[in-house]
């Protein structure tokens, strides 16, 4: 690949090849900008067909977190790791301390998470070299499992999506549709419920669908029907590219809200979206609890204080919607422009600041 010239067209600030051939480590940190703060993004652990694979994924997720901590109002910015092997069978101490030698390296322009393919203990690891780690065990002040918070924020913008798409934020009486009764889907579908909301779900786990007929009285359905019924909002919280050009014309709803990450398989499918008065929710900023919660810990974690944060991703979504229905753009759009409008605003006020010092220094 053209790295230098990818690096230039999103503007990305460092990229970190690790190698330890002692312990097997081969990664990739990514730090596409950290105008806002330090960047954080999680440690992803794969088996990728290609170096340049491995690359390309670090990069593009690097990014992708620094709108999401932007758009969040969090002063962090966007970086990812990813370690290329097999997270079964490839594991050592050895590795993720190496790992952690390197991010201790960067001083803490980066810092790391759980992701796919790592978990609490591999952070512990980490955390053996250096402080720039968040999710390790609760027993160091960790915050512990983000999809209940996850989830809370997914509420919380189901509320401001249904005072824009259908005239209040109050859900009782209104129907959601649930992809997905995981970890953040099931928690969602609860505090629906808990709301008065009525509840059509699927998943392909029985167990699960079961448990929400039985406790929640939730209506289930196939996992092919979900994307036919008629609902106020279809909520995905399970896999990413599910407005697609098979399901962007069945959709019956008036809005789309839910925690997948990378809902549209194409940023056309938002155009769709928007084209048929479908409002949808950004994925990245709806489902954005979790990290919010996460980026607490580098204050001393207080689940008061983050549960007040995450609430507020109510108001953010409000703001989205008002920029798109005042530039006439759909709201994915919007979200970025929102995120990308926060960045260069700071990057005008840092530079302000580093001018005047240096101006103080000539004097
Ligand atoms: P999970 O694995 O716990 O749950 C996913 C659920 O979807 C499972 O119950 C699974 O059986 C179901 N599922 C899989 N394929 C399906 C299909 N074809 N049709 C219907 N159901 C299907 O995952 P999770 O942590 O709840 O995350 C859900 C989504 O939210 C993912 O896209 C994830 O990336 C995103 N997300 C999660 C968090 C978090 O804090 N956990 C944060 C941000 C984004």
């Amino acid at each position: 690949m053209q790295l230098f010239s990818y690096l230039e067209k999103y503007d990305y600030e460092q990229v970190v090849f690790c190698h330890d051939e002692a312990s097997g480590l081969k990664a990739i940190i990514a730090i596409h900008d950290t105008t806002l703060g330090p960047a954080l993004g999680g440690c992803r652990m794969w088996t990728y067909q290609s170096e340049d694979e491995a690359i390309l994924d670090a990069l593009r997720l690097a990014r992708g977190m620094t709108y999401k901590a932007a758009a969040a109002g969090l002063n962090l910015g966007g970086g990812k790791t990813v370690v290329i092997g097999n997270p079964r069978t490839d594991k050592s101490e050895a590795m993720f301390r190496a790992l952690g030698r390197y991010i201790q390296s960067l001083n803490g322009r980066y810092i790391t998470a759980e992701d796919v393919g790592t978990n609490v203990q591999d952070m512990d690891m980490i955390h053996m070299e250096t402080d720039y780690v968040t999710g390790v065990s609760q027993a160091y002040g960790s915050s512990g499992n983000p999809s209940p918070m996850t989830a809370y924020g997914v509420f919380r913008g189901i509320q401001a999506t249904a005072n824009v798409a259908l005239g209040s934020p109050d859900l009782a009486g209104r129907t959601v549709a649930v992809q997905g009764l995981g970890s953040v889907g099931y928690s969602l579908a609860e505090q629906l419920r808990a709301a008065g909301a009525n509840l059509i779900v699927t998943d392909i786990n029985e167990d699960q669908l079961r448990r929400a007929a039985s406790e929640l009285g939730a209506r289930v359905v196939a996992p092919a029907e979900i994307f036919d019924v008629e609902c106020d909002i279809f909520a995905p919280c399970a896999l990413g590219a599910v407005i697609n050009d098979d399901t962007v014309e069945r959709l019956r709803c008036k809005a789309v809200a839910g925690s997948a990450n990378n809902q549209l398989a194409e940023e056309r499918h938002g155009d769709r979206l928007h084209e048929r008065g479908i409002l949808y929710a950004p994925d990245y900023v709806i489902n954005a609890g979790g990290l919010i919660n996460v980026a607490d810990e580098l204050e001393g974690y207080n689940a008061d204080r983050a549960r007040k944060k995450v609430e507020g991703i109510y108001d953010i979504m409000l703001e989205i919607y008002n920029i798109a229905e005042r530039e006439g753009i759909p709201t994915y759009r919007a979200a970025d422009h929102m995120a990308e409008a926060r960045i260069e605003q700071m990057r005008r006020v840092r530079g302000t600041f580093v001018r005047n010092e240096k101006s103080a220094l000539h004097r």
